[in-house]
């Protein structure tokens, strides 16, 4: 890179982003990612001025990230509070946590702290253990993501927010758009965007995705630069069984190939979106049988999975 000149002035390229091609010293680099995260905000109406935000964090770069941009951009005229979720998942998520706490303090963003164990009366670690050997019951992903998705919102309500924003990258949303489509799911397809969920019950706090258009990779030069310190030490002990990352290799590959394939894909998606309704596909919504909370079918997938478990 050194023999390369930033676009923007005499110093020496430190980013190469393949897909412009844009070439950035480090400077440059930044003002450019704050500009994206900013026309983010703005092309998608994220967030409207005075709006209270509960941003989910995990300790990891893309959270972080998020929660430090959002106080930048937003800090003055919106009351931002960052949302820990612990999943009980010793030796991953306990350290995480940690980082996630400190950054807070460091931000100067006020947290809170809730776990399945008080929410679900289980933990991660457990459910794994009553699934271990049973393939019928899923991954544990499929328990964990669902419990978690549940439990954010269920924060942000308690917290009284308006917008719950999740780290969601472009790399993640092009992860799902492809995974949906190999899966022929349109009912969680016309959930994904900028703005997440698309339901309009009050019991669903609107999820936002500030870095939806920002690639993972670039998130993590971004904390090089910056110096934030993020959890990065291990991954979760049961991310092995994530079909995400077969997903992740192969969108790695096509865009090492071919730059620019993630930014196609997401755009092949938006432009058929506007032409797909959510009541089309997930229909009208109900109350749960089993805990009341609205949901598409007779029970919520929260209630299906932890009887599963049971
Ligand atoms: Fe949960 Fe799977 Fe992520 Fe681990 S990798 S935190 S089990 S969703």
């Amino acid at each position: 890179m050194a023999e390369h000149k930033c676009n923007k002035c005499d110093k020496n390229a430190k980013m190469l982003l393949t897909y412009g091609p844009h070439r950035f010293c480090e400077q440059h680099f930044l003002e450019f990612f704050e500009k994206r995260v900013r026309k983010t905000l703005r092309k998608y109406g994220l967030v409207k001025r005075g709006e209270k935000l509960a941003v989910g964090v995990s300790g990891g770069k893309d959270s972080v990230t998020v929660l430090y941009m959002l106080n930048k951009i937003l800090g003055k005229g919106n009351e931002i509070t960052a949302v820990l979720i612990d999943e009980g998942i010793p030796g991953y998520r306990d350290k995480a946590l940690k980082v996630a706490e400190k950054n807070c303090s460091e931000i100067g963003v006020q947290y809170e702290t809730f776990s399945f164990k008080e929410m679900y009366g289980t933990t991660n670690s457990e459910i794994m253990k009553k699934i271990a050997g049973n393939k019928e019951l899923g991954s544990s992903c499929a328990f964990c993501g669902v419990l978690r998705r549940n439990a954010l919102n269920a924060a942000a309500l308690k917290l009284k927010a308006d917008k719950l924003v999740t780290g969601h990258n472009l790399d993640d949303e092009v992860q799902s758009i492809l995974m949906n489509f190999f899966e022929n799911d349109w009912k969680r397809m016309v959930r994904l965007g900028a703005v997440a969920g698309g339901s309009k019950s009050k019991e669903f706090v609107p999820r936002i995705k500030p870095l939806y258009e920002t690639p993972e990779q670039e998130i993590v030069a971004f904390v090089n630069f910056t110096g934030l310190k993020v959890y990065s030490e291990e991954c979760c002990p049961f991310s092995w069984q994530a079909k995400r990352n077969e997903f992740r290799t192969m969108l790695d590959k096509m865009e090492t190939k071919f730059p620019g394939t993630k930014y196609s894909i997401l755009q092949s998606f938006k432009t058929i979106k506007p032409k797909l309704s959510v009541s089309d596909f997930a229909g009208e919504l109900k109350k749960c049988g089993k805990c009341g909370n609205p949901t598409s079918g007779e029970i919520c997938r929260v209630c299906i999975q932890l009887e599963k478990i049971k």
